[in-house]
């Protein structure tokens, strides 16, 4: 008998990198090996030396498929000498990880994203000609005129939790047809394995209803919020008291750094940190309790209870997640280590 082993890697799209997937079948008892592909399809590679090769570093169930099928989910590496491709940020969040794994760094990422009907091209829930009802009802809403694409979101949740990975929630969002779920707690490395996962699972089982998944951060201009990626972020240090959470606002904050960290939070972060829909302007930088119009909030619950965690709110929907996964993990954990 055999079984199907869908690998999955992430490619070389500019500006925003994709998930890709292809199936390798397998006999009974075998284990998924290295495999390789086309670089020069996925822009990794030139046509005259465009293999890449696939090595496997986290497998879970295929929640689409069942029975014994599962997901594998790969680093891509040079043919030469088997080091990390250029576009592989899973090797740099790996490389952070170990050297501050000592602090437990933490993550919960909260992934928006919005539905878009491949007929208009418009979200879900935007009529052909024209515009909805202003934003206000749909956060949390319920009922057929203000919810589109529930049945999906359920199959979603569904499948990432027969997948075994660390989804800790989903909601509706503040424009139609916008919808977010978390990811977390986990590690810089876990966090970013379960997110691409969760992307691939949410990107595969919409084709089932004939919808387009878009993490484009500002897909309607004008007064609809756009779709940012939050990340929570703690280290053991910091759910233990007060003053590493302001010590990590600090070191975010720090000359430089806002600038650093936005070059890898994500494509037109220009145009979704505007200083509205609930956003500070991408040029400054601010941190403070319960304010939803700072850089980085610290949670009302937080600064009562003396202890937890952060919300950097600037990176973007359409970010990498082992891009600002391996940022906050270098700039806090090398700030609180002093
Ligand atoms: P919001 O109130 O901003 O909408 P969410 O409930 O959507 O927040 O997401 C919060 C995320 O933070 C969840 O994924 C949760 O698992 C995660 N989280 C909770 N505690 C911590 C912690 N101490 N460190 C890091 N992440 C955490
Ligand atoms: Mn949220
Ligand atoms: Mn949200
Ligand atoms: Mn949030």
């Amino acid at each position: 008998m055999v079984y199907r082993a869908e690998y999955l890697w992430i490619d070389g799209s500019e500006p925003t990198r994709e998930i890709r997937s292809k199936t390798k079948i397998l006999a009974d008892g075998d284990e998924p090996g290295i495999w390789g592909y086309d670089g020069s399809s996925t822009n990794q590679a030139t046509g005259d030396n465009s293999d890449v090769v696939l090595q496997p570093v986290f497998q879970c169930p295929d929640p689409i498929r069942g029975g014994n099928d599962i997901l594998v989910l790969c680093e891509t590496a040079l043919t030469a000498d088997q080091s990390p491709h250029p576009t592989n940020t899973r090797a740099a969040a790996r490389e952070a990880f170990d050297k501050y794994g000592d602090q437990e760094p933490w993550f919960g990422l909260e992934q928006e994203y919005t539905l878009i009907n491949p007929g208009t091209g418009w979200p879900a829930g935007f009529p052909p000609n024209g515009f909805p009802a202003p934003q206000g009802p749909y956060y949390c809403g319920v009922g057929a005129l203000k919810i589109h694409g529930r049945d999906l979101i359920e199959e979603h949740t569904s499948a990432c939790i027969a997948a075994g990975l660390k989804i800790s929630g989903t909601n509706a969002e503040v424009m139609p047809g916008q919808w977010e779920f978390q990811i977390g707690p986990a590690d810089t490395v876990e966090v970013g394995d379960h997110m691409w996962i969760a992307r691939y699972l949410l990107f595969r089982l919409a084709e089932n209803h004939g919808v387009e998944v878009s993490i484009e951060a500002k897909p309607m201009k004008g007064d609809w919020n756009g779709a940012g990626m939050h990340t929570n972020f703690s280290t053991k240090a910091m759910r233990e008291s007060y003053d590493p959470i302001i010590a990590a606002c600090e070191a975010m904050g720090a000359p430089g750094k806002p600038e650093e960290h936005l070059a890898g939070y994500g494509v037109g972060i220009e145009d979704r940190l505007t200083g509205a829909h609930e956003t500070q302007r991408f040029d400054q930088f601010s941190y403070g309790v319960s304010d939803r119009g700072a850089s980085i909030r610290i949670p009302w619950q937080v600064a009562q209870d003396g202890k937890g965690y952060i919300e950097d709110r600037r990176p973007n929907a359409n970010a990498d997640p082992y891009v600002l996964a391996t940022l906050l993990t270098n700039t806090v954990c090398e700030a609180l280590a002093k």
